[in-house]
């Protein structure tokens, strides 16, 4: 157990911890889970076969203020702190229009997971999840979405709410709500296509 210093803001808490939460007393208790890259009891990793390049360019950062990934959301919320994320050149450009939009699809790399399991035990409890039935941040391609809800666009600049990812993690791709976009192109056939 780790006495809990209420005056501080920042409690730094050893990879081989698991999840500490405060008691009543001002103590931090342990908590089963652990959400780094420890393996749990009944996990099953597997050698992933060797990366390929799948051609990804990193388009920018996130700024968030989480530095520690239990310290993160596991979900953002849109009345979350605001994050900004932070676009490179030469994609600056290509921020045009998203002003538009109330809310943006944020795709990221969750750049600190490890790849390799298949099933994965959330609570650390024995009891087995496939990797594929969770939004586990440990994916053999780690990346994370978030809907967040667009706060403003300057320069280079997006500020938004409803993020869950460290203060760092690089960016994939920014779209605007699927809901929110009524495509520009001209119908296609199969726009309106049904099963039969
Ligand atoms: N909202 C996204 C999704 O559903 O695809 C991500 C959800 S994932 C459960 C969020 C968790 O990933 C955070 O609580 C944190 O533990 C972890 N995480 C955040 N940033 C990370 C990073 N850069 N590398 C590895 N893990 C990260």
């Amino acid at each position: 157990m780790i006495r809990f210093d209420k005056a501080r803001t920042h409690v730094e808490i050893p990879a081989s911890f698991a999840v500490l939460t405060s008691r009543n007393d001002g103590m931090l208790q342990e908590n089963a889970m652990v959400r780094r890259n420890e393996i749990r009891e009944g996990e099953v990793a597997v050698t992933p076969p060797p990366p390929t390049d799948a051609g990804l360019t990193f388009i920018g950062r996130i700024h968030t203020p989480w530095t520690d990934r239990t310290m993160t959301p596991r979900q953002g919320r849109h009345d979350g702190p605001e994050c900004r994320i932070e676009i490179f050149e030469p994609w600056v450009a290509a921020l045009k229009g998203l002003e538009k939009f109330s809310q943006v699809e944020v795709l990221y790399w969750l750049d600190q997971s490890r790849r390799d399991l298949v099933l994965q035990s959330p609570a650390s409890n024995r009891e087995l999840h496939g990797t594929f039935s969770l939004r586990s941040p440990v994916r053999p391609n780690p990346i994370g979405t978030s809907v967040a809800k667009l706060v403003r666009v300057e320069g280079n600049m997006v500020t938004v709410q409803g993020l869950d990812c460290l203060d760092g993690t690089p960016l994939i791709d920014l779209k605007p709500d699927r809901c929110q976009f009524t495509p520009i192109a001209p119908k296609q056939p199969g726009d309106d296509e049904i099963a039969s």
